[in-house]
């Protein structure tokens, strides 16, 4: 049997780092066993969903290169539910009911105050005919709820957390349409899955208890439930569900210059028993993935850890792969002179221009001056030989007697106006000999 797995978020907000995990693993699960990868986007909140966080939610699939196999919209399947809505009506397995808000919640308050759990009564079941007619005449639509089975112990295999129980007597009859006909997510989610043919169902460990209802729903519906797997939560890495956590956006991340790369490898390893590494090639990150790998625990999200490995990400990262996003003119040489001293990708820009320059003028003491006027007759006198640099500083440390950062740091201020950067012996041929020579003048002067 082919695996499907599916990403299905609600277009309420931009996606977090989360529900891209979850995102991504249901991708790796499905390219790893060679299956579908489905968008299902749950939209039937009419009033909360909104176009542009369904056009969001594309493009952070897209910009992590996640690509689906189709993509479905609740809010356009309703007939489909519709249809089922009413075969489990007629099997009554949806029941109407007529509490107001107000009622319910003095009903919890009674039960919890008799520190029994807070589970419906099911009174709307023992409504009669007769008295279903008379709330219907008094104007008042019904909410329905999902009848569990009582006798039928909910159990299932969880891929992650392992064998699961629940007893169905013990939860309250789930809500699963509301009195203005609206959905709530539960039964078109059962309802989509089996008509997509979901084989893996692969989310947060918010949605156990959820699952535990839907095992029903899927056995109501007719159908086998798919194999289930709840990954534990991400926490922040002070250990905690942070709200910064819940609110760091994909968005955020790509616009602080976090590569793709970098977030794939860190979210495809967090949580499970498998080191963290900065691995960019997508087909190894494939070939580990094992629903057997994660814990129970907690996934600690670190963001200094995202941003080490971004700069790992690029340090490697070859020119084919990042070259239509290079400065204009800026090639092989520069990227590979450059590279190991990214942080960002778009700090390629600052480098490229000390490169083409103008640069800014250092400051520098006059010993150093006229030590630039002496490396500027140097660099004369020796042309422009195979290794600049080399030949440049081994002359000047035999004909001066500077060594280390005496000898290296004047020239590397004067030739890119800053005392840190990239391996000069692969800058300065970036820098040529004519300017090289005239910004050793330029030092020399002042
Ligand atoms: N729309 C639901 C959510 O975002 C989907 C959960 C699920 O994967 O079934 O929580």
């Amino acid at each position: 049997m082919t695996t499907v797995t599916r990403f299905a978020p609600s277009p309420t907000g931009l996606l977090h780092v989360g529900n891209i995990r979850t995102a991504l693993h249901n991708w790796l699960l499905a390219k790893k066993r060679g299956g579908r990868f489905l968008l299902r986007i749950d939209d039937t909140d009419k009033a909360r969903s909104r176009e542009a966080f369904v056009a969001a939610v594309r493009a952070d699939l897209a910009w992590l290169d996640l690509d689906i196999d189709g993509e479905a919209r609740q809010s356009e399947r309703l007939a489909i539910y519709e249809a089922s809505f009413a075969k489990l009506v007629e099997q009554g397995r949806v029941y109407p009911c007529y509490e107001t808000a107000q009622e319910l919640e003095l009903k919890r308050k009674v039960l919890l105050g008799r520190g029994l759990p807070p589970v419906y009564d099911r009174a709307a079941l023992a409504l009669s005919a007769e008295e279903q007619a008379d709330k219907e005449a008094a104007g008042i639509a019904p909410h329905w709820r999902f009848k569990l089975d009582h006798a039928t112990p909910i159990t299932w295999d969880d891929a992650i957390r392992g064998r699961q129980h629940f007893d169905p007597a013990a939860l309250s009859d789930p809500v699963v349409r509301r009195a203005d006909g609206s959905w709530l997510y539960m039964l078109p989610s059962a309802i989509d899955d089996i008509e997509m043919g979901v084989t893996h169902v692969l989310r947060g460990e918010d949605h156990v208890s959820n699952t535990a209802l839907q095992v029903q729903m899927f056995g109501a519906l007719g159908a086998e439930p798919p194999r289930f797997a709840h990954e534990a939560l991400l926490v922040g890495s002070e250990g905690k569900l942070s709200k910064r956590l819940g609110s760091l956006s994909v968005e955020a991340l790509r616009d602080n210059g976090i590569e793709p790369a970098a977030l794939a490898a860190l979210l495809a390893r967090l949580g499970t028993s498998q080191p963290v590494e900065p691995i960019a090639d997508r087909q190894a990150l494939i070939d580990g993935f094992d629903l057997a790998h994660f814990g129970r625990a907690p996934a600690r999200f670190d963001e200094a850890e995202l941003a080490r490995l971004n700069a790992a990400i690029l340090h490697q990262m070859r020119f084919e792969t990042v070259a239509d996003r290079l400065p204009e003119g800026m090639d092989a040489a520069a990227w590979h002179a450059i590279r190991p001293n990214l942080s960002r990708l778009a700090d390629a820009a600052e480098w490229w221009q000390i490169v083409t320059g103008p640069i800014e003028a250092p400051e520098l003491v006059p010993d150093d001056r006229a030590y630039l006027a002496e490396a500027a007759e140097v660099l004369v006198r020796l042309g422009w030989p195979e290794n600049p640099w080399h030949a440049l500083t081994g002359e000047l440390k035999s004909a001066t007697g500077r060594k280390g950062k005496a000898l290296f740091l004047p020239l590397r201020l004067a030739l890119t106006g800053k005392d840190h950067g990239p391996d000069m012996a692969e800058l300065l041929p970036l820098i040529g000999a004519g300017e090289a020579l005239r910004r050793l003048r330029a030092g020399a002067i002042g």
